[in-house]
């Protein structure tokens, strides 16, 4: 107790430390540098509370505040290098936009625009309208609209649509999405009310005529793209139900959740539907920004002019409203489709989906020549398998190479940490005893930051 009041002490007081560090401290903004000092003291206060410390080393103080500054002041939203092969990773920001896209972005967020002007007569205009020709081109539907997310999309459709009203949905694709979007709980938001019918395995178009009656207000059909049921398995074809849904007047609403507008073949037969041929039998469509369609995160919905008509009108459509910038990165991936053949090259995603065993060789190949060899890492060549992610089906097969990691200093997680607190983070998996880097996802301008990161590790 004696010595420890005696440690207590011997702790700068913080005006004291503000002074030792001035210089260091002065181009930092002063609150910033004023709460670090006061944490960094009453961890050391604490530290010796606790008995952990046997003197009061003023240096290492200093060195604490010099390396939580640095943390704060740096930004906490930064680029990271995904190395994990998952090509829409949502908790690392799904789909990447081109350069182009981004500077066009640049472009209309440092200036006025007429985001919500029209040229033409000078008066009033709407936002939505600055994409909804491309959609409507792309997709084959009537009119679209866009808001801030597919979530949102969901949401706006069945408030506009069948608030107060029965729908219809298969039990088999009552699923939870990436960041825990369920759509029971959308349903219940937007005010219908929730007919299940079938199983989790099966649902026939029996199931669905007898659940309609004067309450129904629409069937939605989901997408279960993250997950299937594999074995003694039915769900109704989107067709059928459009065949129902004429018969006995009930608009069909269909969940995409990605979709597709141009075909990767490189996923193999996957039924991830390409969204223009859905659009025929569906009286509204939705699907996400930023999945693979390759664009900005946002809620894209098409499908016929009254119904589109009455989402305009909602005033939910108010909060759930797409930004300017992210309205300058959708049209020009939108436009990126126009120019057909080139959207594989021009769209990040499709890119990364579309990219040749020659060039995951030849990003492996320039990788290891980079590495000095003068550290005790060593690596190999590793055959692996990506995963398109995004809540895609997680069964489609995409061969990739991974450059595979060890070392006979540090364990495979001491290396995961070591990428991953880079000052560009590498996010890596592992796989048993390695650490592996997939090539798929590694853009050719970070391989020179990964090997200068794995030449610094010794
Ligand atoms: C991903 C997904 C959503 C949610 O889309 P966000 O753009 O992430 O809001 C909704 N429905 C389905 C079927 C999905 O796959």
């Amino acid at each position: 107790m004696e010595n420890q009041n005696h440690l207590l002490r011997q702790l700068p007081k913080v005006d004291e430390m503000m002074r030792i560090l001035q210089d260091e401290i002065h181009p930092q903004p002063y609150l910033i540098c004023k709460r670090v000092v006061q944490q960094t003291i009453t961890r050391w206060r604490e530290r010796i509370l606790a008995g952990e410390i046997a003197c009061v080393d003023r240096e290492a103080i200093q060195q604490d505040i010099r390396r939580q500054m640095q943390k704060e002041t740096a930004f906490h939203l930064k680029k990271v290098i995904n190395a994990t092969g998952i090509v829409l990773h949502t908790n690392l920001g799904r789909a990447n936009l081109s350069e182009q896209a981004a500077a066009y972005m640049a472009e209309i967020a440092t200036g006025y625009t007429n985001l919500e002007y029209d040229l033409e007569t000078g008066a009033r205009g709407s936002r939505y309208a600055h994409v909804e020709d491309l959609l409507t081109a792309l997709t084959g539907a009537e009119a679209a609209l866009v808001v801030n997310n597919n979530a949102a999309a969901v949401l706006l459709v069945l408030d506009t649509l069948t608030k107060g009203k029965e729908v219809i949905v298969s039990r088999g694709e009552l699923v939870e999405i990436g960041g825990a979007f369920r759509v029971p709980a959308i349903m219940e938001r937007s005010g219908c009310k929730m007919v299940e019918v079938g199983t989790t395995n099966k649902t026939h178009a029996e199931d669905y005529r007898s659940a309609i009656n004067e309450q129904t207000g629409a069937i939605l059909k989901v997408h279960t793209s993250n997950y299937r049921v594999i074995g003694f398995t039915s769900q109704v074809s989107l067709q059928a139900l459009w065949e129902m849904g004429c018969e006995k007047d009930i608009p069909v609403i269909y969940d995409l959740g990605s979709g597709m507008l141009t075909a990767i073949e490189e996923m193999g037969s996957v039924d991830e539907p390409l969204i223009q041929q859905c659009v025929p039998y569906a009286d509204i469509l939705c699907f996400s920004g930023d999945k693979l369609l390759g664009g900005p995160q946002a809620g894209i919905i098409v499908g016929r002019k009254e119904a589109i008509g009455r989402m305009k009108k909602n005033h939910l459509l108010r909060a759930l409203r797409i930004d300017k910038f992210t309205l300058a990165g959708l049209e020009y991936t939108l436009r990126q489709y126009l120019g057909n053949a080139a959207a594989d090259k021009d769209i990040p995603i499709l890119q990364m989906l579309k990219q040749s065993p020659q060039m995951l060789a030849q990003k492996w190949c320039m990788l290891t020549s980079l590495l000095h060899g003068q550290n005790d890492l060593r690596w190999e060549k590793i055959e692996v398998v990506s995963q398109v992610g995004g809540g895609s089906l997680p069964d489609v097969v995409l061969p990739s190479v991974a450059l595979g990691i060890s070392s006979a200093t540090y364990s495979a997680s001491q290396l995961e940490e070591m990428l991953r607190q880079n000052c560009t983070p590498i996010i890596a998996r592992i796989h048993q005893a390695c650490v592996l880097l997939d090539m798929r996802t590694i853009d050719l301008r970070e391989i020179p930051v990964i090997a200068d990161c794995l030449n610094r590790i010794g």
